[in-house]
């Protein structure tokens, strides 16, 4: 015996919630399945519990992927401001932390609330609990086979997110299902993941939980954030945002002194000139790290016993001091994925599969990837919108 919906969403997820709220309220019968035990998983651990729900300045351009043109109909179609409607709807009070990121003032939880109560007010039956076991497809649609039960509808949506996080339950499970299908799949690799450096860099692992505001750069990407030395490497913001850039083999540089005008060391040598370059860095850098990089620079003394050539050269390297990191944390930390399914293979408007009438692929399983800072959440409610709209 097989119940009949008119859709399928597979992940309760941000998308999938949102793209079963979104057809429900126009008057879709859905069924939404998850195999973890409750939904909205990674919305509860988001933000550091805050959920860092939209980014007000979210651009196309703030997104990754092999199409960067694919992301800009959904995100122009539903966007931060439309989400923050909702929020305000159902009471939610947020704040904007940073750089337009827009975090809940309570909790987490609130937005998955948020995301079940507008399900309810649809009448979707969100199923957990249950690990699919089959998809078919034949001339009456999708046959979903889970636990000891079977579902059936016209319309599929995958909404399964990507592989990072895997001990919250995060699989591959999504590319399969698209292979399946036809569809191809860009290689999925740890994004927003902090970046670890080579033995020979022991000196800055050593200053595990230091912290500072630089200008990171990787080939033509900069951003200008917090980075964390972690004793494995670099992490912080500023590492994750450009983590999604690196790959293996590239250099990182970091500016340690954004905003230094140039020939300031020779500016701080004339006016202090009994001062040491660890005692001038260490007015606008943490201590530890002052220490690390004087060392490094290997410039002891007072500044003005040190030559107006070797400042410059200091100054040089303290503004691109290059890492050449040998690998990244990998999924087990990565905040998402990067690549996923081919958005060659998708209609921008609606995700759906261009040769797979019915077949549907929403939020982070495909090949959009955000910025840190809601961008991703954004782009699940975005796509979770357009497909809703279409099934
Ligand atoms: C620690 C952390 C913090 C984050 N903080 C933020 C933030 O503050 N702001 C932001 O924008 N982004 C944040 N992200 C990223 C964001 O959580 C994801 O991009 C977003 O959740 C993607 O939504 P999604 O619905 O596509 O996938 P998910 O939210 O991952 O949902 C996929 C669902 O599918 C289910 N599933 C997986 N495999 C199967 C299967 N085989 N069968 C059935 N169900 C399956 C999973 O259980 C899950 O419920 C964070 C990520 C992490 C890991």
């Amino acid at each position: 015996m097989s119940d009949t919906y008119d859709a399928i969403v597979l992940g309760a997820g941000a998308a999938g919630l949102f793209c079963a709220r979104v057809a429900a309220l126009r008057g879709r019968r859905v069924l939404v399945l998850d195999h973890a035990e409750k939904p909205g998983k990674k919305i509860l651990i988001s933000g550091g519990g805050r959920c860092n729900f939209t980014n007000i300045d979210t651009l196309p351009e703030r997104y990754l992927s092999n199409n960067t043109h694919f992301a800009k109909s959904a995100l122009s179609r539903f966007t931060p401001r439309d989400f923050l409607d909702l929020v305000e709807a159902h009471g939610i009070a947020w704040h904007e932390k940073t750089l337009g990121q827009l975090f809940c003032d309570g909790s987490a939880k609130q937005i998955v609330e948020m995301l079940l109560e507008e399900c309810a007010r649809g009448d979707v039956t969100v199923h957990c609990g249950d690990a699919v076991a089959s998809v078919e497809r034949s001339d009456e649609g999708y046959t979903v086979r889970y636990g000891a039960a079977q579902a059936q509808a016209p319309s599929l949506v995958i909404a399964t997110g990507g592989p990072s996080i895997p001990k919250m339950g995060a699989t591959g499970f999504a590319y399969d299902l698209a292979r399946q299908f036809g569809l191809k799949v860009v290689q999925p690799r740890p994004a927003l993941v902090p970046l670890t450096l080579p033995a020979d860099e022991a000196l800055f692992r050593e200053l595990s939980g230091v912290a500072t505001e630089v200008v990171v750069t990787c080939g033509k990407t900069a951003f200008r954030e917090a980075a964390l030395f972690t004793h494995r490497g670099l992490s912080g913001p500023a590492i994750l945002q450009i983590s999604s850039y690196w790959q293996r083999g590239d250099t990182v540089h970091i500016d340690f002194l954004p905003g230094q005008e140039s020939g300031w060391l020779k500016a701080a040598k004339r006016a202090r000139p009994k001062v040491a370059l660890r005692k001038v860095l260490g007015e606008s850098l943490p201590d530890r790290l002052a220490q690390a990089l004087a060392e490094r620079l290997a410039l002891t003394g007072e500044l003005g016993n040190l030559s107006d050539k070797a400042l410059d050269k200091a100054e040089a390297q303290l503004a691109r001091w290059p890492f050449v990191p040998d690998g990244s944390e990998g999924f087990a930390k990565a905040e998402v994925t990067a690549g996923g399914i081919d958005t060659a293979g998708l209609s921008s408007k609606t995700m759906e599969a261009r040769k797979v009438p019915g077949l549907y692929a929403i939020g982070e399983a495909v090949d959009v990837t955000g910025w840190l800072g809601g961008y991703n959440f954004q782009w699940a409610w975005a796509s979770g919108f357009a497909a809703g709209e279409a099934i």
